[in-house]
């Protein structure tokens, strides 16, 4: 089968790969329909996640036709339209019980804090992803999820990853009626943390990024108040000016480590690596959010050291939370929200590319090419 390769930072290619089999009896094989390249994937291909491995097949939000099932699989069959959480969760264990299914503590024995992930770096278990014509799913007869016959595969597969992660960077937030909350990031989780503030009760939503296009498109996504964070002289100084010097109730980090912006975060983060990337989104929401404040982040981090204020976070005495999205918990609610048209994600489609042009589509991606914001994967065959 054709499948996506990873060659090294900024080198990736289509390569011909043996088709997955099942390994275990609560394995599915899936054949791909669709399934999208990430801002995630991105930092892996700009060689900033640790433990990224040559050869390994990215893609963490695919959707596709069941193929064959395990011995266990009782609730799905061959022929079934299913869309794959990200999460790699067993749906028992301790974590699971909790629904924290992004942290599951069964399916990645490479460590303790995440679970494991598709496509991702071997830090999240080293499972090869769904940006191929097949993907080995595990723990199938939980995760894989029958897409309802009414909703379009095109916003079934945002609802992988990208949906769920904006919906939960604003449940964190805490949320109260008429709140003021601040995204840092216009890119696809971004803007759906924006939309999914309203829903929570947002009384204004301010949306920060450096990219032109992504922020016309979140003017009317989310809908939003957007600033480029280059044309404002200090983004700090600037919300507090714009919230009677108080500062945001809620501030989301949907940027993360491989963020733009600040020389010296970039310096010490990116170029020289001796952080684990640059966290300048997360010093601007710890500074501008309101004194008794949350920080909600999804953006990814590696594990390792960041320069955080976190004395800023202690004098202010605001509240951190983070977390990966825990999906099938959240997808019941979505699908809610799809159905009754609050959410659309296909609006954010841009791109759909065959899956032999991976290589142009992470590139384009990348780069920012095109008015890009989020690019589709299709094999052939779909
Ligand atoms: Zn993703
Ligand atoms: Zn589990």
């Amino acid at each position: 089968m054709l499948a996506m390769d990873y060659r090294g930072p900024y080198r990736v290619r289509v390569k011909d790969k043996p088709i997955p089999r099942i390994e275990h009896p609560r394995d599915a094989i899936v054949r791909v329909t669709r399934s999208c390249i990430c801002g995630s994937d991105l930092h892996l291909y700009h060689g900033m996640v640790p433990d990224t491995r040559v050869g390994m097949t990215f893609g963490h939000e695919f959707c596709g036709i069941v193929e064959e099932v395990g011995a266990e699989v009782t609730n799905l069959k061959a022929g079934d339209h299913v869309l794959v959480p990200f999460n790699i969760a067993c749906g028992q264990c301790h974590f699971c019980q909790q629904g924290l299914f992004g942290n599951c503590h069964e399916s990645n024995p490479q460590a303790t804090a995440v679970g494991g992930i598709y496509g991702y770096s071997h830090t999240a278990g080293g499972y090869d992803g769904g940006q191929a014509e097949y993907a080995r799913v595990p723990y199938a007869d939980f995760g894989a999820t029958v897409i309802p016959d009414w909703m379009d595969p095109d916003d079934a597969v945002l609802l992988t990853d990208v949906v769920p992660t904006g919906y939960q960077a604003a449940e964190m937030g805490g949320i109260q009626k008429g709140d003021t909350v601040v995204v840092f990031g216009a890119g696809p989780v971004g803007l759906m943390a924006a939309r999914s503030a309203w829903l929570f009760g947002a009384g204004r939503v301010i949306v920060f990024d450096h990219i032109d296009y992504r922020l016309e498109f979140a003017r009317t996504f989310g809908p939003a108040e957007v600033y480029n964070f280059k044309e404002v002289d200090d983004v700090v100084v600037f919300m507090k000016k714009t919230t009677d010097g108080l500062g945001a109730d809620v501030a989301i980090d949907a940027v993360g480590g491989d963020a733009a912006g600040n020389a010296l975060q970039w310096l010490f983060g990116t170029k020289l690596k001796l952080e684990a990337g640059n966290a300048i989104a997360l010093h601007w929401a710890i500074n501008s959010v309101k004194k008794g404040g949350i920080v909600s982040i999804v953006g990814v981090y590696g594990p390792t050291g960041n320069m955080v204020p976190i004395g800023n976070v202690v004098n202010k005495g605001l509240t951190l939370r983070a977390n990966q999205a825990s999906v099938k918990r959240l997808l019941p609610r979505l699908i809610d929200h799809v159905k009754a048209g609050h959410i659309n994600p296909k609006a954010m489609i841009t791109h759909r590319v065959p899956l032999e042009d991976v290589a142009d589509a992470y590139h384009m991606f990348s780069a920012k090419l095109d008015g890009c914001i989020k690019p589709v994967l299709i094999p052939n065959a779909a």
